[in-house]
């Protein structure tokens, strides 16, 4: 199957729209979307002004100009006692993108003992397991109202890799309105290998622009790394998604270590 020509889903005109989660820029099909950075449920019904949103909306602005150091710093004075549900799951995502940010900085080309690489280890996985702290805070602060507070709360638990609860919570989601209950199974399906993720991303090709990232997860998981790497190519240079970024990063390592 040629799976590059669904990447003509990007060429449609897309909708702009921003995140109430993390401040990130969303370009969509429909007013109903799902953010690149962090995979919140967006519409352009939801809007947020407060003071913790602004903060949140520099720190991610901080992450776009690759102030790191900076980011770090905003981060953790944002979470201090932070108990806002919507701002630890945003929180969440910055950690989870400035530790890939860190591990993918680290250069295996340097001579000696490499120091620099060792301290870029230590601090990604000291941000990762941040990030981890502030899911946890995330799910145990929440309180199921509706369908989006349980789609986030299912996003919280995959990214845990706590695969029976995401389960739980796909049951409750894959009833409901929307483009949600899609979403979910597309995540699950692709996150956990299941047999035919792949058509399940499929479905939602003209809905949302993040599942051209799933679906390279699936043709990773297939052996068909050349077209997931064309795809993340395709995705990165229309969407500023990190987490694609990354997956792309880690194919063309994996590719170069092969090599030697
Ligand atoms: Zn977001």
């Amino acid at each position: 199957m040629d799976y590059l020509k669904y990447t003509s889903s990007l060429d449609k005109n897309m909708i702009k729209t921003q995140c109430a989660y993390c401040g990130s820029y969303v370009l969509s099909y429909s007013e109903e979307a799902f953010c690149h950075f962090c995979e919140g449920h967006v519409s352009k019904t939801e809007s947020n002004n407060d003071q913790t949103y602004q903060s949140i909306l520099s720190i991610r602005n901080l992450i776009s100009t690759k102030h790191t150091s900076e980011a770090i710093s905003a981060a953790d004075s944002l979470s201090i006692k932070q108990t806002s549900p919507r701002v630890l799951f945003g929180l969440a995502n910055i950690y989870r993108t400035l530790s890939n940010h860190i591990y993918f900085d680290t250069n295996y080309n340097l001579d000696g003992f490499m120091y620099k690489n060792s301290d870029n280890i230590y601090l990604s996985l000291d941000l990762i397991s941040k990030s981890k702290e502030m899911f946890y805070k995330h799910i145990k602060l929440s309180v199921e109202t509706d369908p989006i507070s349980t789609f986030t709360l299912f996003i919280s638990n995959l990214k845990l890799e706590r695969m029976i609860y995401a389960k739980k919570l796909l049951e409750k989601l894959v009833n409901m309105p929307g483009l949600i209950s899609n979403y979910a199974i597309m995540a699950y399906s692709a996150e956990n290998k299941l047999k035919q993720a792949d058509i399940s991303a499929l479905k939602m090709i003209d809905s949302s622009t993040n599942s051209l990232y799933y679906l390279s997860k699936c043709l990773i998981n297939m052996n068909k790394r050349e077209e997931a790497e064309k795809i993340l190519e395709r995705l990165t240079t229309t969407i500023d998604m990190p987490d694609a970024f990354y997956l792309l990063l880690k194919l063309r390592r994996l590719k170069d270590e092969t090599k030697i």
